[in-house]
């Protein structure tokens, strides 16, 4: 895969289902191309530049089937899944957890580990196939959130961007998935994350600030992530304007009369508010009389998950609800409520949009929803009136709509009655406004909109200012001493090539002497190095030293070593000697009190497993902890404490069993052994993991480099 900048490069889509979908007959393996929106939007594209499509074809291929052949203007490359895989990833958690979740509608969703596990699986697949294609990846929906992750671990240097088409939720609701930072996580890695409407993309930087520690930048659309930055925004979908008027202008008017055709049009499926939409339909009749005879809403549902049970009973509901009120008020020449439980061929499906006086378009939840657009698209004669959910994601454009909110039946009552007797000045001025702007925001303008922002390289956030640093840290700062921890390498100095060529810069060296200067303050360096090394590399007196770890500490009024630690020390005298025989040029054993590092960055690159995979064995034969490490492997003594032990007895040795009454801990730190620390202080003092984590952070807040380290030193010291 290359990085890509310019607009014109291959794109790389993956999306859940390919643009094909596979069949099998007498004659073989057949393909039918499919006719969804996404299709449509993204097929011109590939057309143009090339690329590759990566999705499930939806059948089992046999080996040696292909579904591209070289002369097609994109490679179609199929993901295969079992019928487990299906089961749980796609109709357990992205269909029976992902979708109602989103949708804001936590009591339909079920949480199942075993259905997660098989979505990290598949999403894991889909990364690996599409690792191996060329292009600006443009990951699709809900089902592939983590995708973006696990292509980032692959190709670092990928450029990718993803498209949500489902609503996103606000924190209160997100929070709720077990999996919540996980799936966080699995977005960020990529470069642009979109979604329809502003608020969407305002719940996920909720999300992303709350969840991980994550600094946002709501106005500019950025989220900070370590030293990552993301782009966030909204890139509402539009549709296939021409064809849609096309089709409307070439249908011949049906012999339906439309002053009385109300249309609903959706998928069967609980967001849609099919039954709420029945019931004011029926209000409708009880308050105006004067429709009954007259106004028939013909309601379509196309059969949609009808394996699931909510959604047969969802049928069930809307089943008896068209009998119970057909019941009520129908006579021998009028049918209140015509139902179609099918699908339409697009052609019919014109006509009706064109004949139709209302179109009923309220969903209780929805990404954006395109009846509403393909019904404005298709008043190509004497106009009708579009009725729209306020919580439709449609909504936020398509202002000169009637809105309702589906729950109020009153409301969308009256709104049915103010739509059927609006007269043609008024109907004529909403639906010109409504038609320009889809015109305008087709859904070829989407495609260019979102690839060019997707291409366009890096805005960064600024580094994080004062008055961030206020809002984080300001009001304990006014009350309390601070106690400020801070790790050494990759906090207060950038990781190096070699341990030795780790120095302060003179900056930090000024910040830190300002700090320590401050008799508010009070500085403790915790750090894996050896006690004596990190000392020699900050060299302030008046700072206490935790090495190793926070095995040994030693600084104003304190002296500490572990207990157990004097048992050890034979053992690892006797280790050192046993990895040293084991060295290879380039590889060497550094010695740090309590413990010890096995470094091979210089040894011969194709070395570097063989080593180590033995220095781990070897230091787990000989009863140490092997921790691996940036081409190296740590070993460290088997007893119960860490950091986060550490700074505790910091704490209690310097202040007292009370401290947390008159002191806050602030602790800054890198990497994976600054998470005990992190945990442990979590709510008793404020915590930074600087750089960007492999893992979800238990810190408070993250930053990006060593550089926003100085920044807080710098603000420490001057407030
Ligand atoms: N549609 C369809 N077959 C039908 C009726 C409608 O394929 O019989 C299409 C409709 O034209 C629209 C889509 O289904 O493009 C529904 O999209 P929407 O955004 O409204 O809802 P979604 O189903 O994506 O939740």
């Amino acid at each position: 895969m290359t990085s890509d900048t310019t607009t014109e490069s291959p794109i790389l889509v993956i999306s859940n289902r390919l643009p094909v979908t596979v069949g099998r007959s007498a004659r073989g393996l057949e393909l039918r191309r499919s006719t969804g929106g996404l299709v449509s939007a993204l097929e011109p594209v590939l057309h143009r530049r090339g690329g590759t499509w990566v999705g499930w074809p939806g059948a089992k291929l046999r080996d040696g089937e292909v579904l591209s052949q070289p002369s097609d203007p994109y490679r179609i490359v199929p993901v295969e899944l079992s019928d487990g895989e299906v089961a749980r990833y796609y109709h357990g958690f992205s269909n029976a957890t992902l979708w109602p979740l989103f949708h804001s509608m936590p009591d339909r969703a079920r949480f199942e580990r075993s259905d997660w596990d098989a979505y990290e699986r598949v999403n894991e697949r889909f990364a690996a196939v599409a690792a191996a294609e060329d292009g600006l990846a443009w990951v699709h929906d809900y089902q592939l959130m983590r995708v973006p992750h696990h292509l980032r671990r692959l190709r670092a240097e990928a450029r990718i961007a993803f498209f949500c088409h489902i609503p996103f939720p606000p924190y209160d609701v997100f929070r709720l998935l077990p999996w919540d930072r996980e799936i966080l996580r699995g977005l960020v890695a990529a470069d642009l994350i979109g979604f329809h409407v502003r608020d969407y993309a305002q719940n996920f930087l909720d999300c992303a600030e709350r969840l991980l520690a994550a600094r946002v930048d709501r106005e500019a659309g950025l989220v900070e992530v370590g030293d990552r930055t993301i782009a966030v925004g909204e890139f509402p979908i539009g549709i296939d304007f021409p064809l849609y008027e096309q089709r409307a202008m070439a249908m011949q008017g049906r012999d339906r009369r439309r002053e009385q055709l109300v249309l609903g049009v959706d998928r069967l499926d609980y967001t849609k508010g099919i039954p709420q939409r029945l019931r004011a339909f029926e209000r409708l009749l009880d308050l105006h009389a004067e429709h009954r005879g007259q106004v028939v809403l013909l309601q379509i549902a196309v059969p949609s998950r009808d394996q699931v049970r909510a959604y047969q009973d969802l049928k069930r509901e809307i089943d008896e609800l068209v009998g119970r009120i057909n019941g009520r008020f129908a006579t021998p020449g009028w049918t209140p409520i015509q139902y179609l439980y099918r699908s339409i061929p697009p052609d019919d499906l014109s006509a009706l949009y064109r004949d139709a006086r209302v179109a009923l378009v309220t969903p209780l939840r929805d990404g954006m929803n395109l009846v509403a657009k393909e019904f404005v698209a298709s008043q190509v004669d004497d106009p009708g009136v579009l009725i729209l959910s306020r919580l439709a994601g449609a909504a936020e454009t398509m202002r000169e709509a009637v809105l309702v909110n589906p729950m109020d039946l009153d409301g969308t009552a009256e709104a049915i009655h103010r739509a059927l007797v609006m007269d043609e000045a008024e109907r004529r001025s909403r639906m010109v406004a409504l038609r320009r702007r889809e015109r305008r925001n087709s859904v070829e303008a989407w495609t260019n909109g979102f690839l060019r922002r997707a291409a366009s390289s890096g805005e960064r956030l600024l580094p994080a200012s004062d008055t961030e640093f206020d809002a984080w840290i300001g009001s304990m700062l006014r009350k309390y001493r601070l106690a400020l921890f801070l790790d050494y390498d990759g906090t207060l100095s950038p990781i190096a090539e070699h341990p030795s060529l780790a120095l302060l810069s003179a900056e930090v060296r000024d910040a830190l002497e300002r700090c320590a200067a401050r008799d508010d303050i009070d500085i403790a360096i915790v750090s894996g190095r050896a006690l004596e090394d990190v000392r020699k590399l900050v060299g302030l007196d008046e700072v206490v030293y935790a090495g190793n770890h926070g095995l040994e500490i030693q600084g104003p009024g304190i002296r500490f070593e572990h207990d157990d630690l004097a048992h050890y020390a034979d053992r690892l005298d006797r280790l050192a000697d046993e990895l040293e025989q084991h060295c290879i040029p380039g590889a060497w054993v550094e010695p740090k009190g309590a413990s010890l590092t096995f470094h091979y960055r210089e040894a011969d690159e194709t070395q570097h497993e063989r080593l180590a995979a033995n220095a781990t064995a070897m230091i787990r034969a000989a009863g140490f902890q092997p921790r691996s490490a940036l081409a190296a492997v740590e070993a460290r003594p088997p007893i119960g404490w860490d950091k986060g032990h550490a700074v505790l007895h910091v704490l209690r040795a310097r202040y007292g069993p009370s401290w947390s009454e008159s002191v806050r801990p602030i602790y800054a730190g890198d990497d994976e052994t600054d998470e005990d620390a992190f945990r442990v202080l979590a709510g008793l003092g404020r915590t930074f993991r600087v750089g960007s984590p492999d893992r979800s952070t238990a810190a408070d807040r993250q930053l990006a480099d060593v550089d926003a380290v100085l920044g807080l030193l710098d603000y420490l010291a001057r407030r």
